[in-house]
């Protein structure tokens, strides 16, 4: 705890309490005029490049960059710089991320993996209270020093832009601390991303700062100002990253890590205790990306490309669509389709439970994500009656010769938050980008003078032990990143781009993009049907977890023994569809979480 910020909080306290407009902008007395909201649409047609973000700033900000002449990798890194300033709550430079490109040139997909890392002294007891014995609860795990991993993000966008972009960093972040600078309207689902953390966010004296004013989250339509993010962008424009992993802003994560900047006056109250971790300057100097192989699977003639380990996007997504493939959905009746997706998705998250995580051998993913193996978890679905969930693992021994044994095996669930966006520009060339600082708000922590939050990603190991007597692949350990979900997927057709398409939603992700998947290839849906239909997601747990508007198909699944239990939204997901000639359909989620914006260069009817 540092007393400057105690004081700062003080005066902030008495400041806004003294103030009868608690709907006043976060920073008022800007010389620039308010901003007005630029144009948000869920669906756009047209030429030219196309980007799809969850958010109108950040597809502004990229469609910019798009018509300035700029590629897909410069409007991708630009329309995420602005969703750290826009959606600070679900992305931003404390995070992490998986990044896939399709480069027109090579006509090859790559990766980034800038997944956060557990800092070198953490132990696979990390999240055990010492005092019980006990894991952590999620929420006193989530708001601690302990959870926040080494952020990959800004090393993602430098090794982006490095690798295959037309700019640079800095240009990349300018339009995002102008928007940080002059301010973004408010709209609801940033002002209830505030209020249903407010407890957390009221610990922190730096966080309360930026997001409570006041007391209370910003109103919705009042100006939102973050001008030390804005500065924080300048100085790593000016200086490179290397002032955020080695420099000034190192310094300060390490210590918001080590000292929490508790408040003396905290807004509401908290029920656990607010633990410090260990981060070293070591750690965030130590930091790398890597660039791993996609994933790959060809689904119907088509070439699916996702995220590898320590991702399992592209293992579950690749493994139930290889599932899948051994049925011929388009035959069956909807609701028989439907049972098909819900048990491959089952299957698949048993053997990601049992197998993925940051240290599964190449040859273990590549087996999980081969036609024998998925041929004998086919088998074991049977079309007249939905398995005992959870399902046990399977044996990727690479002996495939019947159905093998399906037996009752162990479930494992975690939350959601994340953003993502899809960017395709003039030459052919398509981002697929997810990032995260886990949960909403990560842990609850923005760094002192930082204006940005950071992750608590090291939530997403398991805390203990959830395979029985197999090891588990997600237990924390030194340098380790912790397994994801997020899915990142473009899709080829005779080699060239058919679609893109991510989303956010904790594990749900897996699901989510798969459902999207099998409604755009198997079920006769377009590109924006498919974003937008009611999801259910099978997780490989005792109850399917279904949307509301899923309920029109829930007597015909019950029928078959599929168990229901009611769900929020599911995602918020982006993609774009190449329509052949250089013609794009961008679709951004049209309701949830408030819906996104899809735009294109040169809009056709
Ligand atoms: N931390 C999650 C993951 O990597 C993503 C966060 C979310 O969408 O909830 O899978």
């Amino acid at each position: 705890m540092r007393p400057r910020h105690h004081r700062a909080l003080a005066l902030l306290a008495a400041t806004a309490l003294a103030s009868t407009v608690l709907t006043a902008p976060a920073y008022a007395g800007s010389p620039s005029p308010p901003p007005s909201a630029p144009p948000k649409q869920p669906t756009a047609v047209g030429y030219g490049g196309a980007v799809a973000t969850v958010d109108a700033d950040a597809t502004a900000a990229g469609l910019e960059v798009l018509r300035k002449g700029g590629n897909a990798v410069d409007a991708a890194i630009a329309a995420a710089a602005t969703l750290g300033v826009t959606e600070p709550f679900s992305a931003g430079i404390g995070g992490g991320g998986f990044f896939v490109y399709y480069s027109a040139r090579d006509r090859r997909v790559y990766t980034i993996d800038g997944r956060e890392t557990a800092p070198m002294t953490m132990t696979e007891t990390a999240f055990v209270d010492p005092a019980t014995g006990l894991p952590f609860a999620f929420p006193e795990a989530r708001v601690s020093g302990i959870s926040a991993g080494v952020p990959g993000t800004l090393a993602t966008w430098e090794k982006a832009l490095r690798s295959w972009g037309t700019t640079d960093l800095a240009d990349a972040l300018r339009p995002a601390a102008k928007v940080a600078d002059k301010g973004f309207l408010v709209d609801n689902t940033f002002r209830t991303q505030i209020s249903d953390n407010a407890a957390a966010f009221g610990q922190f004296s730096s966080t309360a700062e930026l997001y409570l004013p006041g007391g209370q989250p910003p109103a919705a339509g009042s100006v939102f100002r973050n001008p030390d993010l804005a500065d924080t962008y300048r100085l790593i424009a000016r200086h490179g990253t290397g002032v955020f992993y080695r420099g000034a802003v190192a310094r300060d994560i390490v210590d918001t890590v080590q000292h929490p900047p508790v408040a003396d006056v905290p807004v509401g109250t908290w029920a656990y205790p607010i633990r410090p971790g260990t981060m070293a300057l070591s750690d965030l100097a130590a930091y790398r990306v890597r660039t791993p192989e996609p994933t790959r699977i060809r689904y119907r003639g088509y070439e699916v490309y996702g995220m590898p380990t320590p991702s399992s996007g592209g293992q579950a997504v690749g493994e139930a669509l290889n599932i899948l493939e051994q049925t011929d959905l388009s035959a069956l009746s909807h609701t028989e389709a439907l049972h098909h997706y819900l048990e491959s998705s089952a299957l698949a998250f048993a053997d990601r439970n049992r197998y993925v995580g940051d240290q599964t051998p190449r040859a273990l993913l590549d087996e999980l994500l081969s036609d024998g193996f998925a041929k004998e978890r086919a088998c074991q679905i049977n079309p007249a009656q939905a398995l005992v969930k959870p399902v046990a693992p399977g044996q990727p021994d690479g002996t495939y010769t019947g159905c093998g044994t399906v037996a009752p095996g162990a479930a494992v669930l975690e939350g959601q938050s994340t953003t993502n966006l899809t960017v395709a520009d003039r030459w052919g060339n398509v981002v697929e980008y997810t990032l995260t600082i886990e949960q909403t708000g990560g842990n609850g922590m923005v760094v002192p003078g930082r204006g940005f939050l950071l992750n608590n990603e090291m939530t997403d190991f398991n805390f203990t032990p959830t395979q029985g007597t197999a090891p588990d692949p997600n237990l924390p350990a030194p340098g380790k990143r912790p397994r994801s979900s997020m899915a990142p997927t473009i899709v080829l057709k005779d080699g060239k781009p058919f679609l893109a398409v991510g989303t956010p939603g904790g594990s749900t992700i897996i699901t989510t993009v798969l459902q999207i998947l099998v409604n755009r290839l198997d079920l006769g849906m377009t590109l924006p049907e498919a974003v937008a239909a009611a999801r259910a997601t099978q997780r490989n747990s005792a109850s399917v977890l279904a949307e509301a508007e899923f309920a029109p198909d829930i007597p015909g699944l019950t029928a078959l023994g599929h168990v229901f239990g009611p769900s929020p939204e599911i995602g918020a997901a982006t993609g774009i569809e190449f329509l052949g000639h250089g013609r794009l359909l961008a679709a951004a989620e049209p309701v949830r979480r408030g819906g996104g914006a899809a735009g294109v260069v040169w809009p056709t009817p």
